[in-house]
C-alpha cells in the first residue's frame, strides 16, 4: 500500500510538468484551474477556465470536447493538479501538462493574475439548473447576465419571450411598445394582468419581469418604432433582437436595422393556429427582405385582415424565439438560420422549409437598392392582428 507521498511521486513520474516561466510562454494553451470555488474567487491565471477537482472527470468533455487541445492544469501548489493531469491523460487527452508549483509559484514570480467575475450565492442557487448544463455553465451564465436583448413589442410574442429571457438571467432587456394594456390582450399576453388595464405595456412588462428576476434591468421604450427613433434605440447597444411586431411596417424597419447594425434577429409571427419562427443572421443567412423584398399590397397582407389567434399560440412561438435568442447569446447549438419553422397548433405539426439568401436582396444583397429606413405608414388601413 502506498502512502500519499509515494502515490504523488509516482503520479508525477507519469505526467509531464512545466514551471511557471514555461507555462507563461504557452499562449495557445487552455489553462484549467482545478481548485475549489473559494480559491478561484480569490484570483486566477488570466483566461483560465474552472472545474473543481471533484467534478473534473464528469465535466471536462463538455468543456473541452477536443482531446488534442493543449491544456495546462493547475491548482494551488501543483499536487491536486498532478492527479488531475493523470486523470485527463487516462480520459484520452493527449496534450496535458501540470503546472509545477501551481498558482502560488505563478503569483510569487509576479506573473499576471486576474479576479474572476463570479456568481453570488443567490445567483448560484437561482441559475443552478443552467450551471449543471456544460453548454451553459458558469461562463455561459455570466455571458447571459452581461447580454442585452431588444424585444420589439410587449404583446403575445414579447410576453413569453421577455419572461423566459428574464428568468434565464439575460441582464438587460429593452422593450419597445407604444400601447396600453387592453382587456382583449389578456387572453394571451401573459406578462400583463387584469390589475394593469390601462397601464402602458412597457411599464407593466417591466414590473412583471423585474419582479421575476431582480438581476434583470428593463429599458422601457414607450413608443412605436419608426425611422425617426430606430437609430436612437439601437444606439443603446443590443446583442440580439427578438421581433414580436404585429405589423409589416415595423417588421421591415427592424429587419433593415438588424442588417445595417449586424445584429441577429429572431423573427416570429402568428395567425389563428399557425406560427412561424426563424433567425435572420445578417450577411450569414437570409434576411426578411430576401424572402419578401417589399411589403405585399394591403389587400393581400394577412396581418391587415381581421383575424384572431389561439391564446396559447404566441406562448409557443414566443418561447421558441426566446430559445433561439439564448442560443445566439451563448453561441451554442444550431439556430434556425436558413430555416423557417412552421407550427400548426390545430394539427399539432411542425414543418420546416429552407430559406436562402438572395444575392439581389434590396438590403443585404450585392447591390442594395434600399439604404435608408422606409416608413410604410399608410400601408395598412384595416385593423391589425394583435400579437
Ligand atoms: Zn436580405
Amino acid at each position: 500500500m502506498a502512502t500519499y507521498r509515494e502515490l504523488l511521486a509516482r503520479v508525477r513520474d507519469e505526467i509531464e510538468e512545466i514551471g511557471s516561466a514555461e507555462a507563461r510562454e504557452r499562449d495557445s494553451a487552455l489553462f484549467l484551474d482545478v481548485r475549489e470555488q473559494n480559491e478561484w474567487d480569490e484570483g486566477v491565471l488570466p483566461g483560465a477556465v474552472h472545474i473543481p477537482r471533484g467534478e473534473l472527470e464528469q465535466r471536462i468533455e463538455g468543456l473541452v470536447p477536443d482531446r488534442s487541445r493543449e491544456i495546462v492544469v493547475y491548482c494551488a501548489g501543483g499536487s491536486r493538479s498532478a492527479f488531475a493531469t493523470k486523470s485527463l491523460a487516462e480520459l484520452g487527452y493527449e496534450n496535458v501538462v501540470n503546472l509545477a508549483g501551481g498558482f502560488t509559484d505563478w503569483k510569487r514570480n509576479g506573473y499576471p493574475v486576474e479576479t474572476p467575475r463570479s456568481l453570488s450565492a443567490d445567483q448560484r442557487a437561482r441559475y443552478s439548473r443552467h450551471l449543471l448544463i456544460p453548454e451553459v455553465g458558469e461562463a455561459g451564465q455570466q455571458t447571459l447576465l452581461s447580454s442585452r436583448v431588444l424585444l420589439i413589442g410587449a404583446g403575445g410574442l414579447g410576453s413569453p419571450a421577455s419572461l423566459y429571457l428574464a428568468a434565464a438571467g439575460v441582464g438587460t432587456l429593452g422593450i419597445i411598445d407604444a400601447d396600453v394594456v387592453d382587456d382583449s390582450n389578456l387572453q394571451r399576453q401573459i406578462v400583463h394582468s387584469t390589475e394593469r388595464l390601462g397601464e402602458p405595456k412597457v411599464a407593466s412588462a417591466k414590473r412583471t419581469v423585474e419582479a421575476l428576476n431582480p438581476d434583470v434591468e428593463v429599458k422601457a421604450y414607450q413608443e412605436r418604432l419608426t425611422s425617426e427613433n430606430v437609430e436612437r434605440i439601437l444606439a443603446d447597444g443590443w446583442d440580439v433582437i427578438v421581433d414580436g411586431a404585429d405589423n409589416f411596417p415595423t417588421r421591415y424597419l427592424v429587419n433593415d436595422a438588424s442588417v445595417w447594425h449586424d445584429i441577429p434577429l429572431v423573427h416570429g409571427s402568428i395567425y389563428r393556429f399557425e406560427g412561424q419562427v426563424t433567425v435572420f443572421k445578417p450577411h450569414e443567412g437570409p434576411c426578411y427582405r430576401c424572402l419578401f423584398p417589399t411589403p405585399p399590397p394591403p389587400e393581400l397582407a394577412p396581418s391587415c385582415a381581421e383575424g384572431g389567434v389561439l391564446g396559447v399560440l404566441p406562448g409557443i412561438i414566443g418561447s421558441l424565439q426566446a430559445s433561439e435568442a439564448l442560443k445566439l447569446l451563448l453561441g451554442i447549438g444550431e439556430t434556425l438560420q436558413g430555416r423557417l419553422l412552421m407550427f400548426d397548433a390545430l394539427a399539432t405539426t411542425v414543418d420546416e422549409v429552407s430559406i436562402r439568401r438572395d444575392p439581389s436582396c434590396p438590403v443585404c444583397g450585392e447591390s442594395p437598392t434600399i439604404t435608408e429606413y422606409v416608413d410604410y405608414v399608410q400601408f395598412c388601413a384595416g385593423p391589425r392582428v394583435a400579437t
